[in-house]
């Protein structure tokens, strides 16, 4: 053991809290920040350059839809061509190989958990790889857009000509009602929640890791939540999870 170690000594007492199949994971931006995807806040987040009341609230996007699309083809499309998980999500999708996870809940919208092999990821806001039409039930994927933001922009429903939306939650639109309340259930019924690469100030998502029995946290800069976590580990996703794996693997 790794003695006087702050990193170490705090994985080990998340160790301490972790019984089978009781740790809920709980993902923010910071776990894919390592694999290129900017957070919204902390250092170099998005925010820093573009205004959310801008590129991201329902009202922005009514009022003029092309704005969000010029943002997500700028930004977010080059993105996520190109993005894959890091070490942090197969530290996932391993903890939950190994039996420990009784959920995993993300605020994020990059499907690299997914991507990773995490299985039953609940998505608290969505998906920037799915997208709807604003008037029917046409859906389609990250290909598709692709193909018709080359013909249409704003992009257009093929079947009705309404304005095509992502699957997200925009900014003053409510949570999807299943996916929040399967969330908090998991989190009740779980011994730990493991908050990774979350600023914990976006509600109600930041409810979620409070509804467990006691909850930790992975994150690289101070949260409003740290003063009553368990443990707080002040590193990388991408170096912390892959030890928490190490850990607990040990202690079969
Ligand atoms: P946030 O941007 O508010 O906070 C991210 C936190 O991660 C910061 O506190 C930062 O210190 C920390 N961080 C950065 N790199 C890290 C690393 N390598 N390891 C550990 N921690 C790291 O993110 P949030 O709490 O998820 O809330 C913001 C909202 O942003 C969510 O609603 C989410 O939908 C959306 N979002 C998603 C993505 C994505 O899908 N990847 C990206 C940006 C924002």
């Amino acid at each position: 053991m790794d003695k006087g170690n702050p990193m170490e000594d705090a994985l080990r007492k998340i160790a301490e809290h972790c019984v089978e199949g009781g740790v809920l994971i709980f993902t923010g931006a910071g776990i894919s920040a390592e694999s290129g995807i900017p957070t919204f806040r902390g250092r170099g987040g998005l925010w820093e350059k573009y205004d959310p009341e801008k590129v991201a609230t329902a009202d922005a996007f009514r009022r003029d839809p092309s704005l969000y699309w010029r943002f997500f083809l700028d930004v977010r499309l080059p993105i996520l061509k190109k993005v894959k998980p890091n070490p942090a999500h197969y530290a996932v999708t391993q903890l939950q190989k190994d039996g420990w996870v009784s959920a995993v809940v993300t605020q994020n919208i990059d499907g690299l958990h997914q991507a990773a092999g995490t299985e039953g990821v609940l998505e608290l806001h969505g998906s920037t790889r799915r997208f709807l039409c604003t008037r029917c039930d046409f859906r389609c994927g990250l290909e598709e857009i692709d193909k018709i933001l080359l013909e249409s922009f704003p992009p257009v429903c093929e079947r009705c000509g309404a304005v095509l939306r992502p699957d997200v939650v925009l900014f003053g639109e409510a949570l999807p009602a299943g996916v929040l309340e399967a969330a908090f259930e998991a989190a009740q019924r779980s011994r730990i929640a493991l908050s990774v690469g979350s600023s914990l100030v976006v509600y109600p998502a930041a409810f979620v890791p409070q509804h467990a029995q006691s909850f930790a946290i992975i994150n690289l800069e101070p949260t409003p939540l740290d003063g009553a976590a368990v443990a707080v580990v002040r590193q990388k996703a991408s170096v912390a999870l892959p030890r928490l794996v190490e850990i607990l693997k040990e202690r079969r």
